[in-house]
């Protein structure tokens, strides 16, 4: 080694942030996975912020070290990974914006690159569900979350929003309705309407004391078996997280996943056809020290390293 050099490739200080220190590329092409920010906080319910989570994440990705000793694979080295930076996002208009995440979603899938998607707030699984069921048809789909986000309306006379993406998502028959599993539900609701209605929709809802009373691995055993086979869609609401571990976001819920237990039920998702990956509601304005984003990065490349093990 000369002088100034390091076992890593790069100081987690130096350079611009791209995610994980990938190149920045914004045309479709030439990637094995496409890493995409979509700043968008136009519907929240709760706090807002969600806008700048994908610059947070990125800044908090540049501390990776690139193996994981888990999964046993170097995903920056088995994969060509490139951030393609954010969608134009239109501030006023969920609509508009969904349509733009759309199609930068379909480019990347047609130039056959993977597709991990960076936050922004909820309503955007519902695009990028589109993008995904139409390259793949319908969809298995894994939700990390506190929330169903199954409402028909969140607010009145609006049907697009961040409590409803797969309500919306059912209703355009993007998803499988015997493969939909959510896990780490949890907090007081408006009434037990809530539930009953969200488990309607749902083909299984875990919450986090049914995760912890049946047992990490007895539930990764079981959603193992279920989506067996299956395209296998993977959205994580970072809320998911307890509080403790994951203060930046805009609907915190006490009582829900430690960081470890969510990294230990993602990566139990190996073996699984996996087809993409969206990870949302990081809202850096409440996330002070970084530990929000920190923790996101962390589970985007542990998504990153089950696309590497799909891989070998
Ligand atoms: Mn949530
Ligand atoms: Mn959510």
């Amino acid at each position: 080694m000369t002088v100034g050099e390091t076992s890593f490739a790069h100081q987690p200080f130096e350079g611009i942030a791209t995610f994980g220190h990938q190149p920045f590329k914004s045309e479709p092409g030439g990637a094995d996975v496409t890493i995409l920010g979509v700043p968008f906080d136009g519907t929240v319910s709760g706090r807002s912020g969600t806008r700048l989570g994908p610059r947070s994440i990125r800044e908090q990705s540049m501390c990776l070290w690139g193996y994981n000793n888990a999964l046993q694979v170097a995903p920056f080295k088995d994969l060509k990974v490139v951030d393609a930076g954010d969608v134009r996002v239109v501030p006023p208009d969920v609509v508009a914006t969904h349509r733009n995440c759309e199609l930068a979603a379909a480019s990347v899938l047609e130039s056959g690159s993977r597709l991990i998607t960076l936050g922004g707030e909820h309503s955007i699984s519902l695009p990028l569900l589109r993008a995904h069921a139409a390259k793949y048809g319908p969809l298995s789909v894994v939700q990390f979350d506190a929330h169903p986000d199954t409402w028909d309306q969140e607010y009145v006379g609006h049907r697009f929003s961040h409590g409803t993406p797969f309500r919306r998502a059912l209703e355009e028959e993007l998803i499988d309705p015997d493969g939909f599993v959510q896990l780490g539900i949890r907090g007081p609701t408006g009434s037990a309407q809530d539930y009953a209605d969200a488990r309607d929709c749902v083909t299984r809802m875990l919450t986090t004391d049914e995760i912890i009373d049946t047992g990490v691995p007895a539930v990764i055993e079981e959603i193992q078996n279920r989506l067996a086979g299956r395209p296998v869609y993977v959205t994580l609401d970072i809320d998911a997280a307890d509080p403790a571990f994951a203060p930046g976001t805009g609907t915190p819920e006490v009582g829900g996943l430690t960081s470890r237990e969510l990294l230990q039920l993602v990566r139990g998702l190996a073996g699984l056809q996996l087809v993409g990956f969206d990870l949302v509601e990081v809202s850096p304005p409440y996330d002070p020290s970084g530990i929000t984003a920190l923790l996101a990065a962390n589970l985007a490349f542990e998504f990153l390293s089950l696309l590497a093990v799909q891989s070998t």
